[in-house]
């Protein structure tokens, strides 16, 4: 095992050139071969540190492809743009979907096999596997059980099993939750069901006492390759207060940042409506930088099952669970007490019921039945809104209620539950729309408009029918000020498309040849649209057993 070489390290490979520039947050690699040797040696990179395998993004699935490349031998540095570990794994359920027949499933009588979850994983009748790479899936099936005694032999630790499959998985037993992290100033979320934390916790303790390196506060900003478009891959370039340092990897790089709904302009690649209202999950902690793929296509990489962003199903695109706050997803509320609750400023208003609010896009209209969560909702939600100035995407979401809903709710609509820029007020309807200061809703609310449709909904509520949405019932009118209007626009969630990858997850380039040295994992890779932590400890482990074992600065 080769040790990480500390400070500044001149390396000349071969005869000829090799350096980066990086240019606006991506990369690219020049070659310049046939340079007098004083232009080359002047040229030549310097490595600031170097290790057998590099590992950029210390979430999920870089955690697992750090102690697997560990496990075969190598040194590992780690780079992660955070002040801390974990990526939305630290405020995840922490709930694995493992199976195989691993020993955890002996233990509880689950009778299950590679071959059963690889015909889960290709059903051709349900959309989180229609879209997958069978040889992809196949791996995936196969790596299942020894991911989870992977795991366990890391000192991960589990509450139970769990009943629920999840997306096209028939097993019900497959599904194990980890214990929360003992120490509560470390997790992100404490006693919330954040799980999750028990997973990431665990996998960094054993990876740092096994040695790897993790450099926080470092933030890729390209990836090193002999050249443009050929050539191994040899390191990456990272931002660490205000400076650019190289870190070499001998063996390989991981790119595991997480995905791409942080990054507007890459997400409209797979969906040109996700324009920039559009909130991801977990951004207080760990933003979804679409760093490994924006970098890795900047040296050659290729895009893999680009069909649908979404697959229009799951939870890649959500309705929010707490509306008044810029991130209301789902189970994941940042409560007051939270080290990362000055980043998310508002703890949102959980919804009860659905029959207490009607929302309205940023023109003052309804669009859709408000008990409806399917993709329909989504879908209208993003749909034009008619304003001509937004062509693309739905704009802002607003809930729009009055103080009875408040008091049915049990809602105190003040900070630290609103956001006074997500939450507007008003003694009447007209007040409230003009009093809507957010910086997604680029024009006024009509607030004529707004009135219309509320007189509109509560004539549906007399009459019992709601003729424009079909909300089943509508209850309760919205008619004792004064009146709020709470940020309630979908919010994004998973990457279920990425990079091209084989089946060690090696990164394919446009011409379908492997970039040497180069790996991927996590939702930052495609060819495998599934949620969550399964695909991502699979992933992150395969590419870290391939690239630990394989031989130093070869293809
Ligand atoms: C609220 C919530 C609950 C969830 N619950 C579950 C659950 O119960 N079960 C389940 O299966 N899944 C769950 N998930 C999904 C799961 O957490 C993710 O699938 C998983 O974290 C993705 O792993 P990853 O390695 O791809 O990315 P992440 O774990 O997000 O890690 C990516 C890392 O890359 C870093 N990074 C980004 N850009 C750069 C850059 N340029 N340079 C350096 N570092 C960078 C980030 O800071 C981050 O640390 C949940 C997700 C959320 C948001």
């Amino acid at each position: 095992m080769s040790s990480n070489a500390k400070g500044p390290n001149p390396v000349s490979r071969r005869g000829f050139l090799k350096t980066t520039v990086a240019t606006g947050g991506a990369g690219v690699a020049i070659a310049a071969a046939g340079l007098h040797p004083k232009e080359a040696e002047a040229a030549e990179i310097k490595w600031d540190r170097s290790a057998d395998v590099v590992v950029v993004g210390a979430g999920v699935s870089g955690l697992a492809c750090a102690c697997a490349a560990r496990d075969a031998g190598a040194s590992v540095i780690m780079i992660d743009e955070n002040f801390d570990i974990g990526g939305r794994g630290m405020l995840s359920g922490g709930s694995i979907q493992l199976g195989g027949g691993h020993s955890l499933q002996k233990k509880y009588g689950t009778v299950d096999s590679a071959d059963m979850i690889f015909a889960d994983w290709t059903r051709h009748d349900h959309p989180s596997s229609r879209y997958s790479d069978r040889d992809i899936v196949r791996k995936f099936a196969d790596e299942n059980a020894a991911t989870f005694e992977f795991l366990l032999a890391h000192g991960v630790q589990f509450t139970g099993r769990e009943e629920g499959g999840g997306g096209a998985s028939t097993n019900a037993g497959r599904t194990y939750q980890t214990v929360e992290w003992h120490i509560p100033s470390q997790v992100m979320a404490p006693h919330r069901g954040r799980n999750g934390s028990g997973l990431v916790r665990r996998l960094e303790e054993s990876a740092r006492k096994a040695g790897v390196e993790i450099l926080l506060r470092h933030s890729m900003t390209s990836i090193i390759r002999e050249s443009p478009r050929s050539g191994r891959v040899l390191g990456i370039t990272a931002r660490y207060m205000d400076k650019d340092i190289n870190v070499q990897g001998k063996k390989g790089v991981f790119v595991g940042t997480g995905g791409h709904p942080g990054n507007v302009n890459l997400r409209r690649t797979f969906d040109p409506r996700l324009t920039e209202e559009y909130q991801q999950a977990c951004a207080p902690y760990a933003r979804q930088s679409g760093a490994a793929e924006v970098m890795s296509m900047a040296i050659g990489a290729s895009l893999w099952a680009t069909a649908l962003q979404t697959s229009q199903s799951g939870a890649a695109i959500t309705k929010t669970a707490h509306i008044g706050c810029q991130w209301g997803y789902g189970q994941l509320v940042i409560e007051t007490d939270s080290p990362i609750f000055h980043l998310a400023r508002a703890t949102g208003l959980t919804v009860a019921s659905w029959q207490d609010v009607i929302m309205v896009n940023q023109t003052g209209k309804r669009f859709w039945n408000e008990l409806d969560g399917s993709y329909n909702f989504i879908a209208a939600a993003m749909a034009y809104n008619g304003d001509p100035d937004k062509l693309n995407g739905g704009g802002p979401i607003w809930a729009i209620f009055d103080s009875d809903a408040v008091a049915r709710e049990k809602w105190n609509p003040k900070p630290p539950n609103v956001d006074p820029l997500y939450f507007a007020s008003g003694a009447t309807l007209k007040e409230l729309a003009a009093s809507i200061n957010n910086p997604y809703q680029k024009r006024p609310m009509p607030g004529t408009v707004l009135q219309e449709t509320v007189e509109r909904y509560n004539s549906f509520v007399t009459s019992g029918v709601d003729t424009d949405f079909k909300k089943p019932k509508p209850m309760y009118k919205i008619e004792k000020p004064p009146f709020y209007a709470a940020w309630a626009t979908p919010i994004l969630h998973d990457s279920l498309t990425g990079l091209r990858v084989n089946t060690d997850q090696q990164v394919i380039d446009i011409f379908g040849q492997v970039i040497p040295g180069l790996y991927t994992g996590g939702e930052s890779m495609g060819g495998l649209a599934q949620h969550g932590l399964g695909r991502d400890l699979v992933s992150g482990r395969i590419a870290g057993l391939h690239a630990g074992r394989s031989p130093s600065g070869t293809r």
